[in-house]
């Protein structure tokens, strides 16, 4: 079947429905998801949205932008996170006005907590600035947006996985997708004027994770295999406070409420790392101390090592039964649930767990996509959310920026397609474009092959774990290179079980896989490419100190300060170019005061 729109959304997370709200008011759009729309892991989303709403003395959006640009070790475009924290009012005004149920102050104001890294004046002390539903935030966003896509009759193709794109010969127009309809085993070739991105995050691909099994990445693997190319894929972060062995999150809101991380001595070791804020330090900080005192045996049971024996705790008791029920009733629902732990009566075990990917598709601030590190654009081609690398998170995110990031740029791509969607044709699709894709099932349901989805995976998902998470040398990623390639190899053998047509997980599970194969092999050139420490990514394979021990390597902005863009050449080749960082300081053309400019210059990053 061919299906035909002007605009078409990849991905029902809030970034997609925002883009989809508002290009819905000048042209017929239809969303893709492989989920039912509000199943997508926005909806898990707990703690909160960031925004300067306070008045003038409390808060504001310049404070936002300062803490966004030292949280992410100074790798972010200044440019971009301008928008991001000045748009960021203004968004969450229009987000209540849609309905989103905000928690209230006693004033019947929007409630705000405090969260990581964000500081009032320029790091003075913690600020409120996460906006907040209890800690369902992301639950009420995506809700509150789906009913306003349904109200402006956006069309949904609910549970359709799209699995490749359609582009022109010389990659500058893009006039389609390819998709697969998960309820007939049908493949569809999908042509509109206008294709958006909005698949989010990738995380999958470690074995201790936060994210959802929906978060494979696809759009990562599509991409590549495509010839485009990902932006800063080496970033990613660990979020500190995952339940112990299960990685389950539990919101930084709850440190915001108060919590405090504790190690075996008791010791609220965050006092020592970061001071002046201490458990409320950025999360690459927190999850690279957490390991740093296990690893020194101050984890609780003192094993020394980063095992599943080991962790430290949150403590969360102070805060009583009836606030944390009130306003953390979801992670104490977690804790209860799956450690059997009453977080007002016991500290909780936590460890760092794989959250977010702070790299991706590279778009510039509309959410259109570049094709190379010069920033040349695609025609008809944007991507928001998650998946998307605007970039704004640099080499480490501040919690409550993603929500954020969803909604700033998902609104300003739906905002730009609608005022451009007129002057935009639909391009050329090739009549054989579903060819390659229905060849690919065909195969797969034909190969006699011996490996399995399940078992390469779980390979997968455990080297990336233990040799590319929170600490990395040159020998843990060379080895852990190494065993992708055999992966890849292994994938090459890949069978599946189920040769039916209807909702075939088998199939579409291994299709995933390699795609995360593929992206894996990106992050980690990328990572072993970059001999320097910045924000998430912490290479411990620096110069010998004095005391005759390897110290981790300096960050390095005379040679790293720079964006990674990777191409992925013949499956197994990873290509790296590297583009500009928008610095005020390289930019006085553009009018920026002095101030600002001294202002934002890198620095040592301290808290
Ligand atoms: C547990 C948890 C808690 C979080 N808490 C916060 C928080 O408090 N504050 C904050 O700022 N951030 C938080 N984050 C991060 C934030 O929630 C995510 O970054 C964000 O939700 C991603 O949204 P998105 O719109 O980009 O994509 P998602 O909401 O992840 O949606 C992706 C969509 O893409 C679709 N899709 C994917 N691949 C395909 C394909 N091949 N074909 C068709 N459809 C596809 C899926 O069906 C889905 O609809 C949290 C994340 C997690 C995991």
């Amino acid at each position: 079947m061919n299906i035909s729109h002007d605009v078409i959304i990849v991905g029902s997370g809030a970034a997609g429905l925002y883009a989809a709200y508002w290009s819905s008011t000048k042209a017929d759009v239809a969303v893709l998801s492989k989920l039912f729309p509000t199943r997508s892991h926005t909806g898990a989303a707990q703690g909160g949205i960031g925004a300067a709403l306070a008045n003038e003395e409390e808060d504001k959006p310049l404070w936002h932008w300062f803490d966004t640009i030292k949280g992410g070790d100074y790798l972010g475009d200044q440019d971009a996170q301008k928008v991001l924290c000045y748009d960021a009012p203004e968004t969450i005004y229009e987000l209540e006005h849609l309905g989103v149920p905000f928690s209230r102050t006693p004033e019947g104001r929007i409630a705000q907590r405090p969260f990581g890294g964000h500081t009032r004046n320029f790091g003075e002390r913690a600020v409120r600035r996460a906006c907040y539903a209890a800690d369902r935030t992301g639950h009420v966003i995506l809700h509150t947006l789906y009913e306003q896509c349904v109200k402006q009759n956006v069309h949904f193709y609910s549970e359709f996985q799209v699995l490749d794109i359609i582009l022109n010969e010389d990659k500058t127009k893009c006039t389609g997708v390819i998709a697969y309809d998960m309820l007939s085993g049908e493949v569809h070739t999908v042509s509109a004027k206008v294709v958006v991105f909005a698949t989010g995050g990738s995380c999958k691909n470690y074995a201790t994770t936060s994210n959802c099994q929906a978060n494979t990445g696809d759009a990562f693997g599509i991409l590549l295999r495509a010839g485009l190319p990902l932006e800063d894929m080496e970033f990613v972060q660990f979020h500190p406070t995952g339940l112990a062995g299960l990685g389950i999150l539990i919101t930084e809101g709850a440190r915001g409420e108060g919590g405090f991380l504790t190690n075996a001595d008791g010791e609220r070791f965050m006092e020592r790392y970061a001071p002046t804020v201490k458990d409320l330090a950025p999360r690459d900080m927190i999850a690279q101390c957490i390991y740093k005192e296990v690893l020194e045996g101050r984890g609780i049971n003192r094993t020394g090592r980063i095992c599943s024996e080991d962790y430290v705790y949150i403590n969360l008791m102070h805060l009583g039964k009836e606030e944390l029920q009130k306003k953390l009733p979801e992670i104490s629902d977690f804790a209860t649930t799956y450690l059997g732990i009453k977080p007002w009566e016991e500290p909780v075990p936590i460890m760092p767990t794989a959250h977010y990917i702070m790299g991706g598709i590279p778009t510039d601030v509309n959410g259109r996509v570049k094709r190379n590190a010069q920033g040349d654009i695609i025609e008809g081609l944007y991507a928001a959310g998650e998946c998307a690398c605007v970039s704004v998170h640099g080499a480490n995110r501040l919690g409550t920026n993603s929500l954020l990031d969803l909604v700033v740029f998902g609104r300003r791509v739906g905002l730009h397609v609608a005022k451009n969607v007129d002057q935009i044709d639909y391009g050329q699709v090739p009549t054989l474009a579903a060819q390659a894709t229905e060849q690919c099932i065909a195969d797969l349901k034909q190969s006699t092959g011996t490996e399995r989805h399940g078992a390469i995976h779980e390979d997968l998902a455990n080297v990336m774990m233990e040799k590319a998470s929170v600490r990395r040398t040159e020998e843990s990623l060379t080895e852990c290179r190494d065993a992708l390639l055999e992966l890849r190899q292994r994938f090459n053998n890949v069978g599946i079980d189920d040769k039916g047509n209807v909702f075939n997980s088998d199939l579409l599970e291994t299709l995933e896989v390699g795609y995360m194969i593929d992206f894996s092999l990106v992050q980690v050139e990328a990572a072993l490419a970059r001999r320097e420490s910045r924000g998430a990514h912490l290479r411990l394979d620096g110069p010998m100190g004095e005391d005759g021990k390897q110290q981790q390597m300096p960050r390095d902005d005379a040679n790293w300060l720079k964006h990674t863009y990777a191409y992925l050449d013949n499956d197994t080749d990873v290509r790296l170019e590297y583009g500009e960082v928008y610095l005020l300081q390289d930019h006085a053309e553009d009018g920026w005061e002095p101030e600002l400019i001294e202002r934002f210059k890198p620095k040592e990053r301290k808290y």
